[in-house]
């Protein structure tokens, strides 16, 4: 496994968003969070990405403890994450997107920026390498120029996706890829995340369509009220009791 959670917990104030939940996402495959709203899908995403605190409980990226560590530290270690809402620039260019996300990971300091420092310039080339790459690899380089407001929402997606993919991680947990995507760009969507896993990226995913999971995911873990309440191959998702229970309100 790459990432495992023990116990791990998050209250706000009297409510349980995450109650207890040991997971494990599983290297070098396509993993997904489903369950309905308000299960603490996010919430989940939020605590293993260093986003939150959690009340309680343990996060552990490659056998080492990362609990409590902020989130800036994470994204070094190698984790990515996409939110649910596209947090991008709408009035600046595809390309300004990628290279302002991807400036944390510069060594570069305020020094160099005054100085025009060597280092800066190799730097800057590099982010913009690394810009061009990202974008050809989620088939936009035809729209490095665009200005983000222009895209269309599935476009918009596989910038979200490109600056993920900018900071070079190991691991990518993308909240809700594909929603208010119609069902032919989806299937665009999916083959981008398994296009990930085959260059080596394992992928974790929140996601409301189910067709989309069942076909795509191999490892599952179900959250209704917070809890874990099923987890395992889409074929004992689809078959298990409870998880059949909480989808139709039974
Ligand atoms: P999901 O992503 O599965 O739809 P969330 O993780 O967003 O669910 O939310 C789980 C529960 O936690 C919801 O009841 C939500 O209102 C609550 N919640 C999420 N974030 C916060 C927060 N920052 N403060 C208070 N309550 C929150
Ligand atoms: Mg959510």
């Amino acid at each position: 496994m790459l990432l495992e959670t023990v116990n791990l917990t998050k209250k706000f104030g009297g409510l349980t968003a995450v109650d207890d939940v040991s997971f494990s996402v599983e290297k070098g495959k396509i993993n997904a969070i489903i369950g309905p709203n308000g299960a603490g899908k996010s919430t989940f995403f939020n605590l293993v990405s260093g986003y939150y605190p959690p009340t309680s409980g343990q996060v552990f990226f490659k056998g080492e403890e990362i609990t409590r560590l902020p989130s800036n530290k994470i994204a070094r270690l190698g984790i990515a994450r996409t939110f649910q809402t596209t947090n991008l620039f709408e009035r600046a260019t595809v390309l300004d997107n990628i290279i302002v996300g991807n400036r944390l990971r510069t060594q570069s300091n305020l020094w160099d920026a005054i100085l025009r420092t060597p280092r800066l310039k190799r730097e800057e080339q590099k982010c913009l390498d690394k810009a061009y790459e990202v974008l050809d690899f989620v088939n936009l380089t035809n729209h490095a120029h665009s200005v983000v407001e222009n895209l269309t929402q599935e476009e918009k997606k596989r910038v979200a996706f490109a600056l993920a993919l900018a900071t070079e991680p190991e691991l990518v947990f993308l909240d809700e890829p594909a929603a208010g995507v119609n069902p032919d760009e989806t299937e665009g969507l999916a083959e981008l995340m398994k296009k990930m896993v085959d260059h080596g990226i394992t992928v974790c995913l929140i996601e409301h369509k189910m067709q989309m999971i069942m076909s795509i995911a191999e490892n599952i873990m179900v959250l209704n009220f917070g809890k874990k309440i099923a987890e395992g191959t889409p074929e004992d998702i689809m078959n298990d009791e409870e998880v059949i229970k909480a989808y139709l309100g039974g």
